[in-house]
Order: C-alpha cells, then structure tokens, then sequence
C-alpha cells in the first residue's frame, strides 16, 4: 500500500496509483542523512547518503587507478524535486505514458534514498545509453559489485523502466508496494 503522500501526489499530477500498482512499482523513502558526495566540473553539488558517499569515493578513485573516469551526474533527488520534473514535462505536453517510461512519479525515484547515482564519463552525453560502450561502462560491470553498487534498470528489468546503462544503486533499499 502505497503513503498517503504518494497517493496525494500521485492525484495531483493525474497518475493512477492502481497502474502503478499493477506495473510493480515499488515506493521509496526520503533519505534522512546526506552528505556532499561529488562536486562537479559545472560547480554542482550531488549528496547521497553516508555509505554510498564513502562506496562512491572509493570506487571512483579505484576506477581513476585503472585511468577511467567516473563522474556524478546526479545523486539524491528529493520527492519535491521528482514532482517538478514530472510537472515540467506534461506542462510541455508530453503524454504521462512517455514521461513514465523514463521518469518515476514522486515518492518512486531510487534518488529518494540518496544510495541512486547517475554515472557518466568524458566525452559522452549524460543520461544516453551509448554509455553502454564507454571504458566506464565496462569498468563499472566489472568492478562495481565490489563496491556494493548494481544496475537495477538492466534491459527488460522488472520495474517496466527503459534501460538505463548510466544508473547505479548502492547497496539494498526498502522497498514497498
Ligand atoms: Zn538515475
């Protein structure tokens, strides 16, 4: 059973929770404690929570080892944040269907929990599946188990998700449905 603010939220934007629901979808919590994980070349912060942080730092300084470049794309995303990137989207008229494909409503971003990070590397666009042909990449699928991070969004995974080569989670996350 979904929170009553997921449900809430879900009404606002016109989301069917039973679709959803029907789909698998699981909901996550908000991370509680974050902490600067990454500052990126453009000057952004990324935050994830404490043990992602330390896995993060020191798989990108083994993955630097082996001269391969790991950079944050994006790390903790809050549920007020994932509301306004939905938001955005349909007010550019973009069909719920296609934005669901790509994007989790608010209260179902793994970015919630802050052990979520998007991974990209030097000279590729971010967030495009080429990544899947990068040095990183394979580096990232060699190693990344040892640092306790998996590509939960595999081709046809479980979560009806488009593949996304470039998203990593740390560790184990609660998940309900
Ligand atoms: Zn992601």
């Amino acid at each position: 059973m979904y929170s009553a603010q997921a449900l809430a939220m879900l009404a606002e934007l016109g989301i069917s929770a039973n679709e959803l629901e029907a789909r698998g979808l699981p909901e996550y919590s908000q991370a509680a404690i974050l902490e600067l994980a990454e500052r990126g070349l453009d000057g952004r912060e990324h935050f994830l929570g404490p043990a992602a942080a330390q896995a993060w730092r020191l798989m990108k300084e083994a993955a630097r080892d082996d001269q391969v470049v790991l950079q944050m794309v994006s790390g903790f995303r809050s549920i007020e944040r994932q509301k306004a990137i939905i938001e955005r989207k349909l007010a550019k008229g973009q069909p719920l269907s296609q934005i669901l494909a790509v994007s989790a409503p608010p209260c179902f971003s793994q970015h919630h929990t802050g052990q979520a990070v998007d991974i990209g590397t030097l000279g590729y666009p971010p967030l495009e599946v080429e990544f899947e042909s990068t040095s990183a990449f394979a580096w990232l699928q060699r190693n990344a188990g040892q640092f306790g991070f998996s590509m939960p969004y595999a081709k046809n995974n479980r979560y009806d998700y488009s593949y996304e080569p470039w998203h990593w989670l740390h560790g184990e996350i609660a998940e309900s449905i």
